[in-house]
């Protein structure tokens, strides 16, 4: 299949050499440079010894040269394993040591994560960071790579999983999976007049499922590589953008819709808004459609493949509440907590723990056989599903309808109790900003619910008051034994809800 994107660059270079490829702020690659550049970084891997399956890491800020790094890796068949430097040294360090690179490209952020024997393998992508200067690791304009054969099967990337319930699993994806990200594209307008504007960091799926369409139909992609909802709405107007990720939902979204200048910014070149990655209150995607030209598209799926549903919000506004339908060839099941599939009947009525198979489907976790099957569940035929770890229920029009995750749920007196029913109610409250509910031990019931609530400024409201208000309308076995307020509930960096973190804070008070 050749080396894909790769490919394609070349084909948009000769076609449209003088369109911006990518562009950040007043920085603008055109096709052709991109083209050149992903050339003299194929090389220099090549001259560096570096063969197709060897890997290396991307430690950085979002930029252009970044981006050209990963493209032009993929020219020489380099597996890129792009890190969160946002992270504990503890966590970059077990990362690193599992994506086991022949060469770091870092950037300042970085430097303070690696280690002392990284040095000689880096390359510095600003004058700040460690190791040799990138221009002058690069060959001379001209260099060309000798060209490689890329299998379906062969690895694309690594990416981290969010580490959202632990330590983050390097999830390896195939050419074929991308590929397969890339036709979906056909359906949502992808075209050289694309721009898509991201602000999400390159080592999270969400950025690439966006990125790479664009860029493999020849569109631009626009980086805000640290997200602000003025300039970020002064950009969508100045560049007529077309595409755009909202990632972290909810957050962006309400920053942007907040935001005094929304609705005097001209956003009518919008064709599809994509969210992804976290629960998305339907009221929220009925504002966007209310205020907000153009389709929002909503995808459930996670970073290892399998499963996706997509929910297509403007073509079905009476279905804001659920995560939509399983994609094209994707076929997604429930089971229950003794891995038996629902029938049809019982997954109506009852939730199971969603499991789904696609052409688009991890390897499995590098260097993790028994984490990947752990993963893995097999169908009466034989056939290889993922487990999601997310609790699902399909209605009779076949959308799905996401609880929580098997690990946030709450087994309190023997009932199984999802904490996103407390979290829907609580947020009714005026008081509330935002809540999270979690299963704490207790002696009593084996799991009791307690909530950690985000309180609107100067509200007066007691955590007793709140807690007793809700307590009086949910069921007996859904009572809180506590509630508290904190400032900020402890998200990750691409701003996932951590109830881990909240349970642990819990235990260590109490
Ligand atoms: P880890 O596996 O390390 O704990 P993670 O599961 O958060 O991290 P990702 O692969 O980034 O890592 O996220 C996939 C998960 O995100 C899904 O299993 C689901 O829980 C959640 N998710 C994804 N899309 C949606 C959505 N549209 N609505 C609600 N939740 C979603
Ligand atoms: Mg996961």
């Amino acid at each position: 299949i050749g080396a894909l994107i790769a490919d394609h660059a070349r084909a948009h270079a000769r076609a449209r050499p003088d369109q911006p490829a990518l562009v950040m702020g007043d920085e603008r690659l055109s096709w052709a440079a991109l083209d050149a550049l992903m050339d003299r970084v194929a090389a220099s891997l090549q001259r560096d010894g570096l063969r197709p399956g060897d890997a290396l890491v991307l430690a950085g800020g979002m930029s252009p040269r970044l981006m050209a790094v990963f493209l032009g890796a993929l020219r020489a068949g380099v597996v890129v394993a792009p890190l969160a430097c946002s992270v504990t040294p503890a966590v970059f360090a077990a990362m690193r040591r599992d994506a086991d690179p022949k060469r770091l490209f870092v950037d300042a952020q970085a430097e303070p994560l690696l280690a002392a024997e990284d040095q000689a393998a880096c390359i510095a992508l600003d004058g700040e960071a460690p190791g040799t200067p990138f221009e002058r690791w690069l060959l001379p304009e001209g260099a060309r790579p000798t060209p490689v054969a890329i299998r379906p099967e062969d690895p694309f990337n690594i990416i981290y999983s969010s580490g959202t319930t632990g330590t983050p699993k390097g999830i390896v994806q195939p050419h074929g999976m991308r590929w397969l990200h890339i036709q979906r594209g056909a359906r949502y307008g992808y075209g050289p007049d694309t721009v898509t504007l991201l602000s999400t960091p390159l080592y999270s799926n969400t950025t690439l499922v966006v990125a790479f369409p664009t860029l493999a139909f020849g569109g631009t992609v626009n980086l805000q590589p640290k997200f602000d909802a003025g300039a970020w709405l002064a950009i969508a107007e100045r560049e007529r953008v077309t595409h755009a990720m909202l990632v972290p939902v909810p957050v962006q979204v309400r920053r942007l819709l907040g935001h005094p200048d929304f609705d005097r910014r001209d956003l009518s070149a919008f064709q599809v808004k994509f969210c992804t990655s976290a629960p998305f209150a339907a009221e929220v995607k009925a504002e966007v459609l209310r205020r907000w030209p153009g389709g929002l598209v909503e995808f459930y799926g996670m970073t290892e493949g399998g499963g996706t549903c997509i929910l297509d919000a403007h073509l079905h506004p009476d279905k804001l509440h659920t995560v939509g339908r399983p994609a094209e060839g994707h076929d997604i099941r429930l089971i229950d907590e003794a891995g038996v599939e629902l029938p049809p009947e019982r997954c109506l009525t009852e939730g199971g723990e969603v499991v789904g198979r696609s052409g688009a489907m991890m390897a499995g976790y590098h260097g993790r056989p028994e984490l990947t099957r752990e993963a893995e569940w097999f169908s009466p035929e034989g056939l290889r599903f993922i487990r999601t770890g997310d609790i699902g229920r399909f209605d009779a029009d076949g959308f799905l309808t996401l609880f929580d995750r098997r690990k946030d749920m709450i087994i309190s007196g023997g009932f199984n109790l999802y904490p996103s029913d407390l979290e829907a109610e609580l947020r009714r409250h005026p008081a509330v900003v935002e809540a999270a509910v979690v299963g704490v031990p207790s002696a009593e019931w084996g799991e009791t619910p307690v909530a950690f609530v985000e309180r609107r400024a100067g509200d007066p409201t007691t955590g007793a008051e709140l807690r007793d208000w809700l307590n009086a309308r949910v069921g007996k076995t859904q009572r809180l034994s506590e509630l508290r307020f904190v400032d900020e509930l402890p998200r990750s960096a691409i701003g996932k809800l951590l109830k881990r973190e909240l349970r642990e804070r819990w235990t260590g008070q109490s």
